[in-house]
């Protein structure tokens, strides 16, 4: 069985998301403006409702900002998780169990779903049926810090890095 993590085509993966949060926000604006026209807004009044939303990163123009900084996050992370694969690979460990490390930036931002994970053993490909670290499952989303390692490593305690 190859060990191989599987995410191909990383990079068309992030034109695909990129593209799609373009038309998601395209579509979003549009949503907004024909609620602001439908209120009776000016042309003007509806310009001046989006560039104080923009300028203010309100409810509009912020949730987009968010969105996009999330996905970017999460597909760091992925390809971050790919070059250590690669890693692994190419040192020729030919174990596709990966032990999951539960890590907390910062001590205000500890993910209520990660820490049930720490220490737990599963092959690559079971953790990709139930959620690699960033890919959404738990709560903090693509902003998850926590790793798979090599089921040798000592794991010890949740890592807190500041
Ligand atoms: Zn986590």
């Amino acid at each position: 069985m190859s060990i191989s993590f599987e995410i191909e085509g990383l990079e068309s993966y992030i034109d695909e998301v990129i593209e799609a949060e373009a038309v998601w926000a395209t579509a979003l604006i549009e949503k907004e403006i024909a609620i602001l026209r439908a209120g009776g807004l000016s042309d003007e009044g509806i310009r001046l409702r989006l560039q104080a939303d923009f300028d203010a990163k309100g409810p509009i123009f912020g949730q987009i900002e968010n969105n996009i900084k999330g996905h970017v996050a999460g597909l760091i992370t992925a390809a971050s998780a790919q070059a250590q694969e690669d890693v692994y690979q190419d040192a020729g460990i030919d174990t596709d169990l990966r032990q999951w490390v539960t890590v907390n930036r910062g001590t205000d931002k500890v993910c209520p779903d990660c820490p049930s994970r720490h220490g737990q053993i599963e092959r690559l490909i079971d953790w990709q049926d139930i959620g690699l670290p960033g890919s959404g499952w738990s709560v903090c989303g693509p902003h998850d810090e926590c790793i798979l390692v090599l089921v040798e490593t000592e794991v010890g305690e949740i890592v807190s890095v500041p």
